[in-house]
């Protein structure tokens, strides 16, 4: 399979060559109609696959009759509980709903992602295993990553600390954590056995935090002095990191320093109604930051729809980006960044990598992502899998 006429993000010009599924050589474009079996891309512009660093896939309702929000106050745990009233509710499993949004997502050129599944005392690992079979069902198309996540959080919910650790041994990835003075009122109760686990079982950490302020800055420094402690720079997030917005500059400034001599990344979706993380500052102090959709159509939120070239619009638009350098870094947000942190092997369009492209009409990388251009083709390892936003048949079909 040849790409002619393709436009790379830097604005370069080639003809791509693929064979055996990754990209063989990027060679200078021949201006000339493709001939052969050859896709004519007529200038389009050919990027990286998407990645998703944070969605609920186990919490959507995706495909089911519309269900209104029913949480009776503004705070995390009034949300907690109306999810409860959902759950009870539902009557189609977690495994069909999940596989409704990855067809979505992948139809949108999102071929990573890192799923949080809800682990606590009366799910037990439900959520855990309805999302394995997701990740089964789709292993050719996406690689998923799951993170075990005691959305109620550990000490009010006695028992999940064990469920955790059973989680990672039955095939989550890493482990989860939610404002542990927040939701658990114990900071070291909340952290001591999720890096407990985390060490010993050798895995990555990936905390919700959405306590403000100085409080919610004093529990980001606790998780980044862990992060070293337990030698496990490199390998944590503080996702929504919310505190990191709404306190002054110097303190924010000192944090990130913290952040990036331990290795701690930043994952922010563009929140509607919390302060949005200052994206530029942590960036030139060294801090990784990145993107995810978080909730889409779920008990949290009825918004969302997995568009990660939306999600980086929505991004940029939080954080009053407006010149192309600032949207590229909205873009590197939802592609290189996010797969450093997923640890994606050779993502980007280089040679010898994997032939995964998205393909939109866009004049330049800022365009792609102001515009968010309907995805003219999803390529995965040199396959056609979606073409105008629609799941090719054979892509429909995985697992069934
Ligand atoms: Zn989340």
């Amino acid at each position: 399979m040849r790409l002619a006429n393709a436009t790379l993000p830097d604005g370069s010009k080639h003809d791509i060559e693929v064979s055996g599924g990754r990209i063989a050589a990027l060679l200078p474009a021949s201006g000339k109609p493709a001939a052969g079996d050859a896709l004519d891309l007529a200038g389009a512009m050919v990027l990286p696959p998407l990645v998703d660093g944070h969605i609920h896939l186990d919490k959507t309702l995706l495909g089911l009759p519309w269900v209104p929000n029913q949480a009776t106050g503004n705070r995390v745990a009034d949300r907690i509980e109306a999810e409860r009233k959902v759950r009870a509710a539902r009557s189609v499993p977690e495994s069909e709903t999940g596989a409704n949004l990855v067809r979505q997502v992948a139809a949108s050129g999102t071929l990573h992602m890192r799923s949080h599944v809800d682990i606590d005392n009366q799910l037990g690992l439900r959520n855990l295993h309805e999302i394995l079979k997701v990740r089964e069902r789709f292993r050719d198309l996406v690689t998923i990553q799951i993170v075990a996540f005691p959305q109620s959080g550990i000490l009010r919910s006695p028992g999940t600390a064990d469920l955790l650790d059973a989680a990672i041994a039955e095939g989550a990835d890493l482990l989860g954590g939610l404002d542990p003075v927040g939701i658990d009122g114990d900071l070291d109760g909340h952290l001591d056995p999720i890096f407990a686990i985390a060490q010993r079982r050798g895995v990555g950490v990936d905390i919700h935090l959405h306590d403000g302020g100085e409080g919610g800055i004093a529990q980001i420094r606790a998780i980044a002095d862990r992060a070293k402690a337990s030698g496990l720079q490199g390998k944590v997030v503080v996702s929504h990191a919310f505190a990191l917005g709404s306190v002054p500059t110097d303190l924010a400034e000192r944090t990130a320093d913290l952040l990036a001599e331990t290795g701690v990344a930043i994952m922010s979706h563009g929140p509607g109604g919390a302060a949005i993380p200052p994206l530029k500052l942590l960036r030139e102090h060294g801090v990784v930051v990145f993107g995810g959709s978080d909730n889409i159509r779920d008990a949290w939120s009825p918004f969302g729809n997995g568009d990660m070239l939306e999600r980086a619009m929505m991004i940029g638009y939080r954080a009053n980006f407006r010149h192309d350098e600032e949207l590229a870094l909205a873009f590197d947000m939802v592609t290189t960044s996010a797969a450093k942190v997923l640890g994606i092997a050779s993502h980007g369009i280089t040679a010898g990598g994997p032939a995964d492209f998205v393909v939109v009409e866009a004049g330049s990388l800022a365009e792609a992502v102001a515009v968010r251009p309907p995805r003219k083709l999803v390529i995965k390892a040199g396959q056609i899998v979606a073409q105008n936003g629609v799941l090719t048949a054979e892509a429909t079909s995985f697992g069934r």
